[in-house]
């Protein structure tokens, strides 16, 4: 294959190689990467469950008495009372029929779409979808019908610019809160809108699960919507929950269905029973923890409040994600290789992930920072990224 040497040429030249970053610390926010002790401002562990005793003592707790891996898939004999429990108690949580585990957000999203999606119908997505949704309407092999990010005029501008017909086996799907953007969906509006034209809407609430809503309910819950409103909800574990995993969670038959026909929950061995007994002990924590939420909110405002103090614009966002906008890819990777350098590991994230024009720092906040660690993150931007402005 003498064209990889090329292709990667390509990939260096353009700005968008991507690096490993070797962890040998702790999965906390202080942590060593690259054998350098680091504060970490990349993750997705927003409340700082990824590192909790408890959690990790009911996971060790479950190996001793179920062993280490489930053996098989759900179908056949790796469906665990651990799994079956945690599924009552996130259907519960969730004021919705029933969920099923999936063994990552990825697979999920790559399963639930081509169920629920024939070849003839469309797939309506906001067009900074995560890549899973995306994949999951290619593997459909329907329609793709991408719409303005959070634009529901659009949205309803490309609903009718559709032939008759292709709209009636369709579905509508968005990110709770945009990984990248960390702004929240309009879900009153999306959830009106797939009602007036009878077609389901899906959810993704990877960032906003264990966030926000009631209790961590998510964004769905925070704009008072239910089951009704969003039939098919899709969460992940391995992010406010700290552990890993996925699940969809919704009516009766629609679960049934999926169980039934959706190929990365059929064909895959299911999650080992300790990661499921973890998620039953984080999710305690997600319920009950509301201080984990409060220390959030009140990290993010002194960030955001800090960066305005010294002109340095992030991207507008009530979330944990607070993404800093660069542009050119080479210089996203330059400011976060610089502010590595001082020990805080902030993403230089690019296209593909993002598109093209718009590389970008995302700034991720956890529960578990302090007010130093983004004082001391505020001085290195001011520094690093005003002078490479200025260079
Ligand atoms: N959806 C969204 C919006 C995500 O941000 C991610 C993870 N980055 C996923 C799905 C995939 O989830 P997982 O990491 O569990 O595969």
């Amino acid at each position: 294959m003498h064209w990889l040497k090329q292709k990667l040429q390509q990939i260096k030249a353009a700005g968008l190689e991507r690096k490993l970053k070797l962890v040998s610390g702790r999965s906390a926010v202080a942590t060593v990467i690259d054998g350098k002790e680091s504060i970490n401002f990349s993750g997705n562990d927003y409340l700082g469950l990824a590192d909790d005793p408890e959690i990790a003592a009911a996971l060790i707790a479950a190996v001793k008495k179920y062993g280490v891996g489930s053996g098989a898939s759900h179908l056949v004999t790796g469906h665990n009372c651990e799994h079956q429990l945690l599924e009552e108690e996130l259907a519960e949580f969730l004021g919705r029929d029933r969920a099923l585990l999936f063994s990552s957000g990825y697979m999920a999203n790559n399963g639930i779409i081509p169920a629920l999606v024939s070849a003839k119908g469309a797939v309506f997505q906001d067009r900074l979808n995560h890549a899973s949704l995306i994949d999951g309407a290619k593997l459909s092999g329907a329609k793709m019908v991408r719409y303005a990010h959070g634009d529901v005029d659009h949205l309803q501008k490309r609903y009718l610019s559709l032939k008759e017909g292709i709209a009636q086996e369709s579905i509508v799907v968005t990110d709770g809160v945009f990984s990248m953007d960390g702004d929240i969906a309009p879900l009153p509006q999306l959830a009106q809108f797939a009602r007036d034209k009878n077609l389901p809407l899906m959810v993704d609430d990877a960032h906003g699960l264990g966030v926000i809503g009631r209790s961590g309910r998510g964004s769905v819950d925070s704009f008072g919507l239910g089951q009704a409103d969003v039939p098919v909800l899709m969460g992940t574990l391995g992010k406010a929950f700290g552990v890993y995993g996925a699940f969809i969670a919704g009516e009766h038959d629609l679960i049934e269905y999926l169980l039934q026909t959706a190929r990365t929950y059929m064909f895959t061995t299911a999650l080992p029973p300790s990661v499921a007994a973890a998620t039953r002990a984080a999710l305690k924590k997600v319920i009950t923890d509301e201080w984990r939420r409060q220390q959030l909110t009140d990290l993010i405002a002194y960030l955001k409040e800090s960066a305005a103090e010294e002109n340095i614009e992030l991207l507008a966002s009530s979330t944990p994600i607070q993404p800093l906008l660069i542009g050119d890819s080479s210089r996203a990777v330059a400011i976060s290789q610089a502010l590595a350098d001082q020990g805080l590991i902030v993403s230089a994230i690019r296209p593909p992930t993002v598109p093209e024009g718009t590389a970008r720092l995302r700034i991720t906040i956890s529960a578990t920072h302090t007010r130093e660690h983004i004082d001391r993150l505020i001085s290195a931007i001011k520094t690093v990224y005003k002078a490479d402005q200025n260079g």
